[in-house]
């Protein structure tokens, strides 16, 4: 009985917490609420008691603390969506193992509903866990991070489904049968593979959010193998939140999910290549020029994209932002939803560098402010500021929702060169005659910023 309340108990935290993760204010303390449901469904299985030594489950308990808390330390933010990557592939790899453990030791005696789990969990299993490691090495740049494409790629996926299919059914009807299950568990990790080596490298978060809701879903299944309630409950919280996850990406970009698994998208390396369709000329700024101009601008208006997160450039815009508005400036950040290269990238930024949450707004509530904002500053942001989306019918994003930057007054865009962004596409805000470009890395440009504020 006691079991089962602190199963609830735990399943009613973690459901708290996801809620309350969903807004910036509360996200810590949801994070926190998460944690202890955590811990109470630890404590809760250790209750329940099972074939393993005290030693065995600190053991466990010690090292797997130790590989998480080190790496969560020690990694970079913009090697983040990497990381999560390995977590998810670990959790798809952890229900594959509990999945084969359970049909060796009771195999046959297993009920049919566990059986046909048993076949879902290693298999979605291994998908994930494969995939996840592809996804890994491709944005740690372990591998070519274009997308790998060769002739039936697909049929060849299809294929291995049917087969998984039928093995699964074989296993399910004869659990013995220890070769199809073997191949089970192969064709999982082949096709998590193919899946994903067609994907660019650029398209990976979009993956991973993908992958994470696989995750679940093998931590569902697995729940349905060990008759684990809570396990078959938070499995399904994270399907269904990296699913939605997944189609606000998705919807952010203006592209279907269909369109990011089987596009090919930055087959043709597009990084600097990129057909020139902005012409015109560039009117380079100083640094002084941009103090100027914000200086005497009443309401400013932030945008931070990846560049920001490649420099570190939160801390240096938070002391320019906070320099304006003790001048008496209406100072306000304007965040894209695909701004970086991770959902919440920027918010996580910008927390870090304790801007506050009431100045930080979504695209939809700032969108109309910008005809009547004096001055935008650009830090690091290209495609989600590039009004080629509005405008230009053949540009690969028209149609995903920008930022209205170019009708403000002024907009002062901070990059290193005329380099594209993740689209690879030029940008025709930077030739607009309302447009200061200041060349140089963002956060050395804002560090002289500030000096030249106080000044
Ligand atoms: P972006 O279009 O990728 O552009 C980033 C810009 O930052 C580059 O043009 C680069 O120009 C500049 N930059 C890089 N390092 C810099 C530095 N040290 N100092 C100053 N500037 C620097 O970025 P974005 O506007 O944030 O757009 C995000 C893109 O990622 C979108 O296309 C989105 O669809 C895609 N995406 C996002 C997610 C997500 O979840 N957020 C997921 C998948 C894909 P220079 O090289 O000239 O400096």
């Amino acid at each position: 009985m006691i079991i089962e309340v602190l199963y609830l108990a735990a399943t009613v935290l973690f459901i708290v917490g996801l809620k309350m993760m969903s807004g910036v204010p509360t996200a810590k303390t949801g994070n926190l609420l998460s944690a202890v449901g955590m811990g109470l469904a630890i404590l809760a299985t250790l209750m329940r008691g099972g074939e393993f030594t005290w030693t065995q489950i600190i053991a466990g308990i010690v090292v797997g603390s130790v590989i998480g808390v080190v790496s969560a330390t020690k990694v970079q933010m913009t090697a983040m969506p990497q990381m999560v990557a390995l977590f998810n592939g670990v959790g798809g790899g952890a229900s594959q193992l509990v999945a084969i453990a359970e049909l060796y030791r009771s195999g046959s005696e297993l009920p049919l509903i566990a059986l046909i789990a048993v076949q879902l969990s290693v298999f979605v299993g291994a998908l994930t866990f494969s995939g996840s490691v592809v996804a890994f090495a491709k944005l740690q740049e372990l591998m070519p991070g274009r997308p790998i494409l060769f002739t039936g790629q697909h049929w060849i996926n299809v294929l291995l489904l049917l087969g998984a299919i039928l093995l699964g059914g074989w296993v399910t009807v004869d659990p013995g049968a220890w070769g199809p299950f073997i191949l089970l568990n192969l064709v999982g990790l082949v096709l998590g593979i193919l899946v994903v080596i067609p994907i660019g490298g650029a398209d990976m978060p979009v993956v991973i959010s993908l992958l994470n809701s696989y995750s679940g879903v093998a931590g569902a299944t697995t729940g349905f193998v060990l008759f684990n309630n809570a396990l078959i409950i938070t499995g399904s919280l994270v399907g269904a939140s990296g699913i939605i996850l997944t189609n606000i990406m998705c919807k952010g970009m203006n592209r279907s999910l269909t369109n990011v698994l089987f596009g090919g998208f930055g087959a043709v390396s597009t990084a600097g290549s990129a057909t020139i369709s902005a012409t015109g000329a560039v009117s380079e700024g100083t640094i002084d020029d941009a103090v100027t101009v914000l200086q005497n601008a009443q309401q400013v208006i932030i945008v931070p994209g990846y560049g920001m997160a490649v420099s570190q450039a939160q801390h240096a815009l938070r002391e320019v932002g906070d320099l304006l508005s003790s001048d008496g400036a209406t100072v306000k950040y304007a965040i894209h939803p695909v701004a970086g290269r991770m959902p919440g990238h920027m918010n996580v930024l910008l927390a870090e560098a304790n801007v506050s949450y009431d100045q930080i707004c979504d695209l939809e509530d700032i969108n109309d402010e910008f005809s009547k904002t004096d001055a935008v500053i650009v830090v690091g942001a290209n495609d989600v500021v590039n009004p080629g989306a509005k405008t230009n019918p053949s540009s690969p994003i028209y149609g995903m929702p920008i930022l209205n930057v170019d009708e403000a007054r002024t907009v002062i865009v901070l990059k290193r060169s005329m380099s594209p962004g993740f689209a690879g596409i030029d940008n025709e805000l930077f030739v607009l005659p309302n447009t200061m470009m200041v060349f140089g890395d963002a956060k050395q440009t804002l560090t002289k910023m500030v000096q030249g504020l106080k000044n």
